[in-house]
């Protein structure tokens, strides 16, 4: 996917909040959500981000600012949910995209500035939804450093498990318990075993974790037993958000034996709102490189466009807001900072894998990457490799300690995209706050 005038870093909106250094939603960005003014019946609808602001596809698609495939486009965006729009593919993402970019960028004539004015909304004022009917959700095990600081907690002497680097490893997870960013959740009971304990015991959890991930929204899905071949993986990726996975320690490592993760996993999945295309993240794509001493991809995982630009340096971070960080009206505690570029396998690679075996995604099914975490222990992305399996706790900038999550902990993930010559890109926020068990 090459680059536009859409990626023009000069380029500005009217809409002065999208202008200022820094913003997450430029005019070059563009990401898709759910939302519906707060405190209202109103019924979701979709809408894209423009500086504090939300374009409302509703309202601009029974306004006569759009004609042809972004029309089409933005009166699917109209509905509750996406899915029927990520169903269209490239083309009719890019025309929407690019009718969107022509409305809000600085220079539009000034009827039709005044009547895409009357479509904003403040996001201050809106709640989201989770912006797809979730058919399936899926969650990978991509970062090399994850698995080997998780591994080395297992089974120090052989950290990497023996298909790490020949295979995406991955799970299928449970889509009825993602949530939007801002819903809390419940501490989730469970059975652990402690070390060396006769009998396991069933409580609140004691371990629990947060996972900084990316997630990946599947647009056009195919037929059962026709697999999506690495070279048109990407077709099918509507677009990216920010995940957390948060997973209860204990009790995933007495139960994951020897069929993975289950209730460990399943009692909450937060995401972002805003669902970042592949088109606004074209100026941020690196080359796959594999180790040389690695064992290379075996052809159905190699591709020429996946091996020149198949990685995408996305900055992300994991900041934590403990109940008494609120109370006190102290900033949040950055934990880590990372880029999923360190991945091990791309994007491409996840949707070609799941589907080899002959497996259909659909619409709007939901792809975690797995925790992402970088090279350098403050580049984890989890609780657990930070603190070594909770043997050194983190010490906090307001002198509380955590080992594990607390109840009233308040997890903060942000991903963002910059470079000198490009626009910035962001992702906003996945924030879910701990509650105490039931
Ligand atoms: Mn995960």
């Amino acid at each position: 996917m090459g680059l536009n005038h859409t990626h023009d870093p000069q380029a500005r909106s009217w809409v002065e909040s999208a202008n200022r250094p820094g913003a997450d939603f430029p005019v070059q960005n563009l990401p898709f959500a759910v939302f519906r003014r707060a405190r209202t019946q109103e019924a979701f609808r979709g809408g894209v981000a423009i500086g504090d602001e939300v374009l409302d596809l509703g309202a601009l698609a029974a306004s006569p600012l759009l004609s042809g495939e972004a029309l089409h486009g933005a009166r699917l965006c109209a509905l509750p949910t996406l899915n029927d729009f990520m169903a269209q593919g490239p083309s009719a993402w890019r025309a929407l995209r690019h009718a969107l970019f022509a409305l809000l960028e600085d220079g539009v004539d000034e009827p039709r500035r005044q009547a895409a004015r009357a479509c904003l909304l403040p996001q201050a004022g809106v709640e989201f939804a989770v912006p797809a009917r979730i058919g399936d959700y899926t969650d990978f095990y991509t970062s090399i450093h994850h698995a080997r600081n998780v591994g080395s907690l297992l089974q120090p002497d052989r950290p990497l498990t023996d298909n790490f680097q020949w295979i995406p490893i991955a799970y299928h997870g449970r889509a009825s318990s993602v949530v939007v960013s801002g819903t809390p959740f419940r501490r989730p009971m469970g059975q652990a075993m402690a070390a060396g304990a006769p009998a396991p015991v069933y409580g609140p959890c004691a371990r629990l974790d947060y996972e900084l991930e990316l997630g990946v929204f599947i647009g056009p899905g195919n037929p059962q037993g026709r697999p999506i071949a690495l070279a048109q993986a990407e077709e099918h990726v509507f677009g990216m958000c920010l995940l957390n996975d948060w997973s209860a320690r204990d009790i995933q490592f007495w139960e994951m034996a020897p069929l993975g993760p289950f209730l460990g996993k399943n009692f909450c999945t937060s995401i972002s709102p805003w669902i970042v295309t592949l088109e606004a993240l074209a100026p941020y794509r690196l080359p796959f490189e594999r180790p040389p001493l690695d064992p290379q991809p075996l052809a159905y995982l190699e591709e020429k466009s996946n091996r020149e630009q198949g990685v995408l340096d996305i900055q992300l971070s994991v900041c934590l807001e403990t109940q008494r960080a609120r109370v006190d009206k102290t900033p949040p505690a950055q934990l880590s900072h990372t880029s999923f570029r360190h991945q091990y396998w791309t994007v491409a690679q996840l949707v070609a894998q799941h589907t080899v075996g002959g497996c259909n995604l659909q619409p709007g099914d939901l792809i975690g990457t797995g925790t992402i975490s970088g090279p350098a222990r403050e580049e984890a992305g989890a609780i657990i490799e930070l603190t070594r399996g909770g043997r050194e706790p983190l010490a906090l900038p307001n002198a509380e300690q955590r080992a594990f999550l607390e109840d009233g902990d308040c997890v903060i993930l942000r991903g963002w995209c910059e470079k000198a010559g490009a626009a910035r890109i962001g992702f906003g926020e996945c924030r879910g706050e701990v509650l105490p068990a039931r």
